[in-house]
């Protein structure tokens, strides 16, 4: 059996095998996600572009998704022939900006020497359309994001892959958190999954844009996989003072303090990723409250207060928003209903995966203390990558080598360096 480490010390690309059988292939379907309805092109919304076309030296080869913030193609550049993924801004005022902002972000960690394990931007360009500005973000292609990965393929992943997927992302996040940035939008479907050479090329020759099949076998423990941190279009210097930026963001991955303080901090990204660890364990939401429409903020704090147990004013007095102080009885403790039944504890949940007393009791503390409700008690990224979830079962390499290789791009034809796609955020923020 392959150690972690050697996976991880290996050059090759992720999904390079070609012995992978159909059956363990992931297989991500884009739902009703192929099409771009007409009235998105509409003044302020997309660009109106079709496969074939040029933008500067990119012909559009495929449509490959689109989100809040626009659309992604496919694309392949005119000289080298190198494919890449192109996420092309709507035009109306906020996309620009947010476009804006995350060029800034991306090129400024690419100024500290990047990271293998946060996307990274190869080009920007603004592009128009009668008139109106598009901003245009070449990224290398990527695979599939782990939302899709974990809600659509239906698999759970063995405890190593968890761990391995884990120690990239702490090492992203550490990076960034070190560089006074806090990403505020840590989510499954901001992280993306590496593909090697082969897995472009069928992207490339598949012409079925409703589900796109990757040769990466997440069923065995040292399953090849290179995850990387995307979208910084929400993000922050920890020094500006936007109090209320976080509310753009997905609640099922927010911070108690977002909701209730005008203060945060990187750790605020502790708690999102907390958020996503649980997902990739349980195959399910930690905090399943989108469908309380009237009562969101009651439900979510109720479920929060049942899984953590009571919410008390003291860990939010710093920055509290005037508004919820009527949420605290005079002992200083949140209102909040009981649930009847208590949920199930992450040890539990663990051993119910199989894994060993030994990783459920190391996850079940990590969570307890990427779950601190006072922010300056949280784990840190860097406090994080030493626990012993994360170091056990793979030594942690980052202060001999990068945490991953960069990929090893075997495809003869290419000499190219990159693998990339953009998140597609689905997400309504
Ligand atoms: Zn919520």
């Amino acid at each position: 059996m392959a150690s972690t480490s050697s996976t991880e010390s290996s050059t090759d690309a992720p999904g390079t095998s070609n012995s992978i059988p159909e059956s363990n292939q992931l297989v991500i379907t884009m739902a009703d996600k192929t099409k771009v309805p007409e009235e998105e092109y509409a003044r302020g919304g997309f660009l109106r572009v079709n496969p074939g076309q040029f933008i500067n030296h990119h012909q559009l080869v495929k449509y490959l998704g689109r989100g809040t913030f626009g659309t992604v193609w496919l694309t392949k550049h005119t000289e080298s022939g190198t494919y890449a993924a192109m996420k092309i801004s709507k035009s109306n005022i906020t996309c620009p900006d947010a476009a804006g902002r995350e060029i800034q972000f991306l090129e400024n960690i690419d100024s500290r020497g990047g990271h293998p394990n946060i996307v990274k931007l190869m080009e920007k360009l603004v592009t128009h359309d009668i008139g109106i500005g598009h901003v245009a973000m070449v990224f290398e292609v990527l695979g599939p994001n782990l939302e899709s990965v974990i809600f659509d393929s239906g698999r759970t992943f063995p405890v190593e892959v968890v761990k391995r997927v884990s120690r990239q992302l702490l090492e992203a996040i550490s990076f960034v958190h070190n560089r006074d940035i806090i990403h505020m939008n840590i989510k499954s479907s901001n992280v993306m999954l590496a593909i090697s050479e082969n897995n472009i090329k069928n992207l490339v020759s598949n012409p079925d844009s409703s589900s796109n099949r990757y040769d990466i076998d997440l069923t065995k423990a040292d399953a090849r996989i290179v995850v990387k941190l995307a979208d910084f279009g929400h993000a922050l210097y920890s020094y500006e003072n936007m109090p209320d930026r976080h509310l753009e963001t997905n609640c099922l991955f927010r911070a108690p303090e977002q909701f209730l303080t005008t203060n945060y901090d990187t750790a605020l990204d502790m708690w999102s990723f907390g958020c996503m660890l649980y997902e990739m364990v349980a195959g399910s939401l930690l905090f399943p409250c989108k469908q309380y429409f009237l009562d969101h903020d009651r439900v979510h704090f109720m479920l929060m207060a049942n899984r953590f147990g009571p919410i008390t004013l003291a860990d939010f007095e710093d920055g509290l928003r005037p508004e919820f102080l009527e949420n605290f009885n005079d002992d200083g403790q949140m209102n909040v209903e009981d649930m009847g039944e208590p949920l199930p504890n992450f040890f539990e949940m663990a051993q119910q995966e199989g894994w060993s007393a030994e990783d459920a009791n190391d996850f079940s503390t990590f969570m307890h203390l990427l779950f601190k409700y006072n922010r300056g008690e949280r784990i840190t990224a860097d406090e994080a990558l030493r626990h012993n979830f994360i170091r056990s079962n793979g030594v942690r390499q980052a202060e001999e080598a990068p945490a991953v290789p960069p990929l090893a791009l075997d495809y003869p034809e290419a000499e190219e360096v990159f693998d990339r796609v953009v998140p597609l955020p689905d997400d309504e923020e």
